[in-house]
């Protein structure tokens, strides 16, 4: 299975962690950049498409600013990200130069992707490049980006980009070997897991442990990636980016790094846009009824089963759904505000006709626009 997946991968998302491109005290990794590019020339000139997520724009402007440690204020790390971000595309546009193909920059926001036009319109975008056979290289728009629009680490940011251009393979290349069954560096007999089936409590739990140094996520970062790519049918695989030729002869077929199964019936692209890309704006706590009907029987949500409105939301925002016990199993785009569910909660509809009139939805959210977690 995962040699055939890895074999008909067409169209692969690889996104380079910081430390394989920069190093604090060195700035760019001029040679580990090369290494990377013949890889991935390689791999295109055999008929598959290449989109690179890189990071390391940050740790690529801190020597050239003459800083002593990875910054820390968010005006710093902009404008780090601004310096280093222009070295990075230079270093990435000469080597692949040298090997014959052409590359494009693009700099995106969460909001670039959180409004569906405007998600619409990087696809278009992106769609074109692959069709003029460029290797569009992405970044988040550091210099720009404040808290509430980023995408905060670029494992995410992959993740999203390989739903946005439909990929069917996300590649992570950082500084580890994959995932290990516990921390390597603390237990010598901790062994590699060349497969994930499923994502697993013990898999997210193995992942809490395992390390991986400069980029922003860690392992964790990554299994949220992979887990998330998986809902829509993409594979991941998590591969060491320092050796050079390996990605070539793993796609192949040879073994290295952790290869991640995807879900075997995938969300279609809206649902996945709702689940994945969208930040919840509030939360609905159900009863127990509710939580069944949603889970097991495929049901939209009526006001009825809404115990507590938390949060401030309007019309069509994002929301989750959660248990009494706190737990979210479920994110849909909401029929009402905040303010009305919280007058209309908990009754049956014919008690909300007698008191409001007929209302223009009878669900509160439709289950055609509802994802479960
Ligand atoms: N976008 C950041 C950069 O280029 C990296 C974020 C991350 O490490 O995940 O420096």
């Amino acid at each position: 299975m995962r040699a055939q997946l890895l074999a008909q991968a067409k169209r692969l998302v690889v996104k380079i962690g910081s430390s394989l491109v920069a190093s604090r005290d060195g700035g760019l990794r001029v040679a580990q950049i090369a290494s990377i590019v013949s890889d991935l020339a390689q791999i295109h000139a055999t008929n598959r498409q290449v989109v690179i997520v890189s990071s390391g724009a940050i740790v690529a402007g801190i020597q050239p600013l003459g800083l002593k440690a990875y910054p820390q204020s968010i005006p710093l790390k902009q404008a780090a990200a601004a310096v280093g971000q222009s070295r990075l595309i230079r270093a990435y546009e000469k080597s692949f130069e040298k090997t014959g193909d052409t590359v494009a920059q693009i700099l995106l926001t969460h909001q670039d992707l959180a409004d569906r036009k405007r998600f619409l319109n990087a696809r278009h975008t992106l769609t074109s490049l692959l069709k003029y056979d460029v290797i569009p290289i992405i970044n988040e728009n550091d210099s720009v980006s404040v808290d509430e629009i980023r995408f905060g680490d670029n494992d995410s940011l992959a993740g999203q980009v390989a739903h946005l251009v439909d990929a069917d393979l996300l590649v992570i290349l950082s500084d580890v070997d994959g995932l290990f069954t516990a921390d390597p560096r603390q237990q010598p007999s901790a062994t590699l897991i060349p497969l994930v089936e499923k994502f697993t409590k013990a898999i997210e739990h193995t992942a809490g442990v395992s390390r991986s140094q400069e980029s922003r996520g860690g392992m964790v970062t990554k299994i949220h990636a992979a887990k998330h790519v998986a809902r829509f049918g993409v594979s991941t695989l998590l591969l060491n980016g320092e050796i050079q030729g390996l990605l070539p002869t793993v796609l192949q077929g040879k073994s290295g790094g952790t290869f991640f199964l995807p879900h075997i019936s995938p969300l279609n692209s809206r649902k996945q846009w709702i689940a994945f890309t969208l930040r919840s704006k509030g939360q609905l706590q159900l009863d127990q009824g509710a939580v069944e009907a949603l889970q097991q029987r495929g049901k939209s949500l009526l006001p009825s089963g809404i115990l507590d409105v938390k949060g401030q939301f309007n019309a069509g925002d994002p929301v989750t759904c959660i248990d009494k016990k706190d737990r979210e199993f479920a994110k849909g785009l909401v029929n009402y505000s905040a303010q009305i569910l919280r007058d209309i909660k908990g009754r049956n509809t014919r008690d909300i006709q007698k008191q409001f009139g007929k209302r223009e939805y009878e669900e509160v959210i439709h289950r055609d626009n509802m994802v479960l977690l």
